[in-house]
């Protein structure tokens, strides 16, 4: 009789370790979209000086403006990486933000050059397609002079070495076209609503960019080198200008991004199906959230999604022919998703198969 109880209280615990475990997990799956703002240099570092102006304040004054602009969004959380005048180094900035575990990072700058050059650029992680932007990569990077044991913290990595960098893109090539698709938003948010001259979206070796486990832009607001310009991002309404444009284009890339699963992810069900039954591939599973779109995996389309916790699980095509759904197993391994299986539903719920042999026998 004790042992019972001991079993009963047992099963009580699991059952209510379980039931907590339900409640943490669905409150975490709440559909928050969290983003960090990254003001470049800080502290020691003033970063570019053109015109007398400090790079340093101008990107700290419009981070903090696009996080209020944010921050009145129910559904994004802002996480800064620094809220003063202080140093911050590019690895622990790329902490804060892989710890927040958050959708999108955006590192804010102003470029400075000995022409009079002018406009703002966006740029996604990659090889610079010239000198022109290895330049400004390099300009970015020499920060991590000012940090100690620099060539320890980053892997020998050396700012004035085009190979160098190569070593540095590889990282974030899954997040490339997240990256690049948040970029372009910018980009157009500031030449169409702000009539700025648009340098495009360009690709170089920003380490600050490279140790982030998610989408990640660096934004050059423009050049505090060119008289009219550094005016312009150094007075208020420049600042307020450039917060909201780039707070706008944050919104609309997370809308983009919710709408296109929102429009795949409910399970559709095939008309013929009077048991609501049916069967999917699953394909690949894993934290990070991806947009349905066929060249995110391998070429397939008729994708679907579920979402549990942080735990994304990815489909692949539906049918209630188990022969038909061998056939959609064999595509999608042939197309590279070796540990693909078949998985059943059954009115939106999974069910395992002999449930399914089960219902579409009736
Ligand atoms: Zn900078």
């Amino acid at each position: 009789m004790k042992e019972n109880l001991n079993h009963l209280l047992k099963y009580f615990s699991t059952l209510f370790i379980i039931i907590c475990c339900n409640v943490l997990f669905s409150q975490s799956s709440s559909d928050v979209f969290t983003v960090v703002l990254d003001a470049g240099h800080g502290g020691k570092d003033p970063g570019n000086r053109g015109n007398g102006y400090y790079e340093k304040n101008i990107a700290l004054s419009i981070a903090l403006q696009v996080g209020s602009e944010l921050e009145k969004k129910n559904d994004i959380r802002v996480i800064y990486t620094r809220k003063t005048d202080v140093f911050v180094n590019l690895f622990k900035r790329a902490e804060i933000a892989n710890k927040a575990k958050a959708d999108l990072f955006i590192s804010i700058h102003c470029d400075a050059h000995n022409s009079n050059a002018y406009g703002a650029g966006t740029f996604v992680l990659g090889l610079h397609a010239n000198q022109r932007n290895f330049e400004i990569a390099k300009k970015e990077n020499s920060v991590i002079f000012k940090e100690e044991n620099y060539e320890q913290k980053y892997g020998g990595f050396n700012p004035n070495n085009p190979e160098s960098v190569i070593s540095l893109v590889l990282m974030q090539e899954e997040y490339l076209d997240q990256s690049i698709k948040a970029a372009n938003l910018i980009q157009e948010f500031f030449t169409k609503n702000l009539k700025r001259k648009n340098r495009t979206v360009k690709q170089a070796g920003f380490i600050v960019l490279k140790y982030t486990y998610m989408p990640s832009v660096l934004v050059e607001t423009g050049f505090l080198t060119n008289k009219n310009e550094g005016k312009y991002l150094n007075s208020k309404k420049g600042q307020t200008e450039m917060s909201t444009t780039i707070a706008d284009a944050i919104v609309k890339y997370k809308n983009t991004i919710s709408d296109s699963f929102s429009d795949v992810s409910s399970d559709i069900v095939p008309e013929n199906n009077p048991n609501n039954t049916y069967l999917k591939i699953q394909i690949t599973s894993g934290s990070k959230s991806l947009e349905l779109k066929s060249y995110n995996f391998k070429g397939l389309n008729q994708l679907s999604f579920s979402r549990s916790g942080n735990i994304y699980k990815y489909f692949f095509e539906n049918t209630n022919s188990f022969n038909q759904a061998k056939k959609f197993l064999d595509k999608a391994k042939l197309s590279g998703f070796k540990d693909a299986i078949i998985v059943a539903f059954n009115n939106g719920q999974r069910i395992t198969m002999d449930e399914f042999f089960k219902l579409s026998t009736n």
